[in-house]
């Protein structure tokens, strides 16, 4: 696991700097993989669509190691936004649902879910499309990683340390964060 911490804070190796620019890429991977679901519903899918969904899989996988290992990045930092108080509030939404996933119940929930959709869809022949709600919730997931990445110095929910939710307007960085 240090290994991989390392490989993920390397900022003066090509190899460092390439997982920056991939892991980067993250929130346009997760569209391109939930854009080639579509051709799925509509029981039109093709076998490239598949490979290509597989592919990217890879800047999503790096996006989260970057997210979980590297020390903010200059990117990272590049990316905090000046209104990130106003941002939190507007996507609250995903920030709650971040928190929400993070514990192992709600995993496992979640995984059985997703597998058992299609088969039960299948199963009983109704229309592929009536499982929509269960990607949309994962891939909202997999966008509120990086959303909350952006945000977590304005994020309620890190703050009582215990990862729950705290009912209360975001707190100003500039007073909570500076000594
Ligand atoms: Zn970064
Ligand atoms: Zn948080």
């Amino acid at each position: 696991m240090d290994d991989l911490i390392d490989v993920f804070n390397e900022d003066d190796t090509r190899r460092g700097r390439m997982l920056v620019a991939v892991g980067h890429r993250m929130p346009w991977a997760i569209g391109v993989i939930a854009a080639l679901e579509v051709p799925y519903y509509l029981q039109a899918e093709n076998p490239l669509f598949g490979l290509v969904q597989l592919a990217t899989v890879v800047p999503v996988l790096i996006g989260i190691f970057h997210i979980s290992f590297a020390r903010l990045c200059i990117r990272c930092l590049s990316q905090i936004p000046r209104d990130g108080a106003q941002r939190a509030v507007r996507h609250g939404w995903l920030l709650r649902l971040y928190h929400r996933q993070l514990g192992l119940k709600a995993w496992l929930i979640l995984l059985v879910v997703m597998a058992a959709t299609p088969v039960v869809l299948a199963a009983v022949g109704l229309p592929r499309w009536l499982g929509v709600p269960v990607d949309v919730y994962w891939y909202a997931w997999l966008m509120s990683l990086w959303v909350h990445h952006r945000l977590r110095l304005w994020c309620p929910g890190c703050d009582d340390g215990d990862g729950g939710w705290i009912e209360e307007p975001s707190p100003d960085p500039s007073r909570v964060h500076v000594r």
